[in-house]
């Protein structure tokens, strides 16, 4: 009856959600019996009130019991096949999208956010289970995120998903391949996966919500062709044109070199989301002024990470102020604060990582710089987490960093509740690299049970400030202030002459 009552309720929403019609009934409630490994339906006369993720469960717990699956991947991959049975299929989905996006376009975000959660696209029950909370600093509140939301796979799995062989499709996570794409081992499930198509600048984009979000409507704007990560005045006219399309949106990208750059380098794609970051909080610590663009407004930011804002109502004057600052910092060196354009190899070091957002009736970008090159002393990056900061962060600093909200590994969970034994004087098995760092705190603080988690979340907080300040290429230190002068000048040379 309990099951009955399952997939009856499962179709009554597929036919609410015009997924299906109400002719399909019986055709659907045969096709969720056939996943489940049922054979037989009860005649039910009522809908329960039951969600779509509370109906998920009670489905999947039958199929486990039918053995239709067996290890986590197996389950995600049924999951998502269920689950697109609710999902209306890509064309109807973009139809809705574009109806309401006429009339409003947070009406459209909306519609496809909330079709995302509903159909377990987006994994709002795993991410729930980050740990999320706010540090104050001189900069405002950043935020801490340890990324918790990613299933753990059984090293069983793992150790066979290398042995299968190599497969290329899709190329990776981002193609447009991945719409409905069952999935395997080593490759997401995409069954219930769709993608918006959208127009930037006569181009056709993806547009899709990211399944582990790690801010509020985390979404990814994707090339529809596999080809790099690359910036350039495309760049800038597309970031433009999307917050023109959806202006309650803050979008960027990420840098196209490596060390500086995101997790994926291989596929053109942006970022975007309704989550105001602290540095879009942050203030400007020095206006300047750009002589080749006197109707833009310039300052520097005041932020760990050396950041350019611009302001104009017009996003053409825009457009080409951010593509003359790249042009510019992919030429400048001060090698008295060790930032070098162009090492002998012919090497290129410089890139930017763009933001843009709207300000009231104002477009607003703001450009990162970023340097990627490597020293005897500073092997993984001189623009990188340092080894001193390594244990809590050595990943690279990617677009969501630098706007201050920390993603750090899964690993601390467990670490740092170690790092609490320690400084409680509990047993405890804390690893060495955590261990001179524990020392310090516990010299500096008085700790009690009630307090430590506290104390410790503080000192993460401060550690992921000096990673976003062993990040920036202009230090928040006076010499640092001297030698960004130093390329505002620069910026501004070719007119004083
Ligand atoms: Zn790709």
């Amino acid at each position: 009856m309990k099951i009955s009552q399952a997939v009856h309720d499962f179709v009554q929403l597929a036919i609410k959600m015009e997924t299906f019609a109400l002719m399909d009934r019986v055709y659907l409630e045969n096709r969720v019996l056939a996943l489940i490994g049922e054979d037989s339906m009860q005649k039910i006369s009522q809908t329960s009130s039951k969600d779509s993720l509370e109906i998920l469960d009670i489905l999947v717990d039958t199929a486990r019991k039918n053995k239709k699956f067996e290890t986590i991947t197996q389950q995600e991959i049924f999951e998502a096949q269920l689950m697109d049975l609710l999902t209306p299929v890509p064309s109807q989905v973009n139809q809705t999208f574009h109806e309401l996006a006429k009339e409003d376009s947070k009406q459209a975000t909306n519609y496809f956010h909330n079709l995302g959660k509903q159909t377990n696209y987006i994994q709002t029950r795993a991410v729930k289970k980050n740990i999320h909370y706010l540090h104050e600093t001189k900069y405002g509140e950043i935020e801490i995120t340890i990324n918790l939301s990613k299933p753990e796979k059984d090293p069983r799995e793992i150790a066979k998903a290398k042995l299968i062989k190599e497969n290329d499709y899709p190329i990776c996570q981002l193609c447009m391949e991945n719409e409905g794409y069952l999935g395997r081992m080593n490759h997401p499930d995409r069954s219930n996966h769709r993608i918006i198509r959208l127009n930037l600048n006569n181009e056709q984009w993806g547009f899709q919500y990211s399944p582990y979000a790690y801010f509020n409507e985390h979404s990814i704007i994707l090339n529809t062709k596999h080809i790099p990560m690359k910036i350039d005045e495309r760049t800038f006219r597309n970031l433009f044109a999307f917050v023109e399309q959806f202006p309650h949106y803050t979008v960027g990208s990420n840098a196209d070199l490596p060390i500086v750059g995101g997790s994926i380098l291989t596929h053109d794609h942006y970022q975007s989301g309704n989550h105001e970051f602290p540095m879009a909080k942050a203030t400007i610590r020095k206006v300047i002024h750009l002589s080749d663009f006197p109707q833009i407004h310039a300052g520097i930011l005041n932020w760990p990470m050396s950041v350019l804002r611009l302001q104009s109502e017009k996003k053409e004057d825009l457009v080409k102020a951010s593509l003359f600052v790249l042009s510019k910092w992919k030429n400048y060196s001060d090698e008295r604060v060790q930032i070098v354009a162009k090492t002998n190899d012919g090497i290129e070091h410089h890139t930017i990582t763009p933001i843009v957002r709207r300000r009231n009736h104002l477009y607003e970008i703001d450009l990162v710089l970023r340097d990627n090159n490597v020293s005897d002393e500073h092997p993984d990056g001189i623009f990188h987490p340092h080894k001193e900061v390594q244990h809590i962060k050595q990943e690279n600093i990617g677009l969501i960093e630098v706007m201050g909200l920390a993603i750090l590994p899964p690993r601390l969970k467990t670490e740092l509740r170690e790092v609490e034994n320690y400084l409680l004087e509990n047993e405890n098995t804390i690893s060495p690299i955590h261990l001179s760092w524990a020392q310090e705190i516990k010299e500096k603080n008085e700790i009690t049970s009630q307090n430590v988690r506290s104390i410790v979340e503080k000192n993460v907080g401060e550690k992921f400030l000096q990673v976003l300040s062993h990040a920036g290429v202009f230090k928040d230190t006076n010499e640092g202030h001297l030698s960004f002068e130093r390329f505002i000048y620069f910026l501004n040379e070719a007119n004083i002459k």
